[in-house]
């Protein structure tokens, strides 16, 4: 493609016009198609992604991910931004769990925050993987079977194709002909589950020294080094020798601007860092606390929880952390930090039922 065909095809990448699936050469096409699309905007079905096939620009996908009980198929949202320049993949997932909405809000942000033309390399966005998770309103992957069984879709990953269920083959699908193939790098994007908070908040192997590098690209609050967790897609990934992160923003079931804007300078910087993007990274005024162990606090008496402590404070060993009380409000049991640390997590859901977190510290 000419440089002059590769400057309209960014301009019309830009104003969110799918050119690639336009044969290049003949400008009174690309135009002709770009209406059709500006019309529609309808995404292109796909049942495998490859994205060194794929020509410079945007791509609007949806992915097959294989079928419900009617018979209707699952579809995945999956967008691609290819520069004119071969680089580096980096591959973007959330909602992994259904109600962890803000990485979505971060992709919407993100897609629109640099200039596609400045792209090296290739970005894979999933705005949404667990769809049947969100089609139910849950966290889980929600089946079928039995009245809608649960499944947790990230201690699943790699899936299983041939799986005796639907949530191994669906992690199956969206391993094998989405994200293995498809990154060299990647960033799944969680929030903490319902009933609870997190701050901006990074999961990362520091074995992987570019994993180690992207956590502190990404300038969070805090950062837990740890080694992964068997069938968590970070762990997946990186087992496949692909550097992956955990990024955790916020809360679920909501949009937290700060955050979200947070995240998405944070990405700016894992780009730079990789050399997809120009330009030196934003240094942020955050120092992330890095801890190697949490530790979670429950509750033994279900009841109303009164919670003494805020996202990021600093908590010494002995220091009451938590009251439960009964509707009466007489007070049932008190607890305090097992250790010095920084609060990783509370409960926002006073309603705590026995074994329910209250508060989970880092240190
Ligand atoms: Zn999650």
């Amino acid at each position: 493609m000419s440089n002059s065909l590769k400057a309209l095809a960014f301009g019309l990448a830009l104003l969110g016009i799918d050119f690639a699936d336009t044969s290049a050469g003949s400008l009174a096409t690309a135009s002709g198609r770009a209406a059709e699309n500006n019309e529609e905007q309808s995404a292109r079905e796909i049942k495998t992604l490859a994205v060194s096939d794929m020509l410079a620009g945007l791509h609007r996908l949806k992915f097959n991910a294989g079928s419900r009980n009617t018979g209707e198929a699952i579809w995945v949202p999956v967008l691609v931004v290819k520069g004119a320049d071969t680089g580096p993949k980096l591959l973007l997932t959330s909602a992994v769990h259904g109600d962890e909405l803000n990485g979505i809000s971060v992709i919407h942000r993100l897609l629109q925050s640099f200039d596609f033309a400045s792209l090296r390399g290739t970005l894979i966005v999933v705005p949404g993987v667990n769809q049947p998770g969100m089609n139910a309103n849950n966290r889980h992957f929600v089946g079928s079977g039995e009245g809608g069984n649960m499944a947790d879709l990230n201690r699943l990953f790699p899936g299983r194709l041939q799986g005796g269920n639907a949530a191994e083959r669906y992690a199956g699908q969206l391993w094998h002909n989405v994200f293995k193939n498809n990154a060299d790098f990647a960033v799944d994007l969680h929030t903490q589950t319902r009933g609870s908070d997190y701050p901006l908040f990074v999961f990362a192997d520091f074995r992987n020294p570019v994993s180690k590098q992207m956590a502190f690209d990404l300038s969070p609050d805090l950062i837990k080094n740890d080694q992964g967790q068997k069938g968590t897609l970070e762990t997946a990934l990186m087992r496949a020798g692909i550097p992956s992160v955990t990024l955790e923003v916020g809360g679920p079931k909501r949009w937290q601007p700060d955050l979200v804007e947070r995240s998405v300078t944070g990405l700016h910087n894992v780009m730079k860092g990789l050399d997809m993007l120009p330009g030196g990274k934003t240094i942020s005024k955050i120092e992330p606390f890095v801890g190697a162990a949490s530790v979670n606090i429950y509750t033994d008496v279900g009841g109303f929880a009164y919670i003494h402590v805020g996202l990021k404070d600093k908590v010494n060993k002995g220091q009451k952390v938590a009251t439960m009380v009964d509707a009466y409000g007489a007070e049932l049991a008190s607890y305090y930090a097992p250790y010095n640390g920084v609060v990783l997590s509370v409960a926002t859901d006073p309603l705590r039922e026995p074994g329910a977190m209250l508060v989970r510290i880092l240190y």
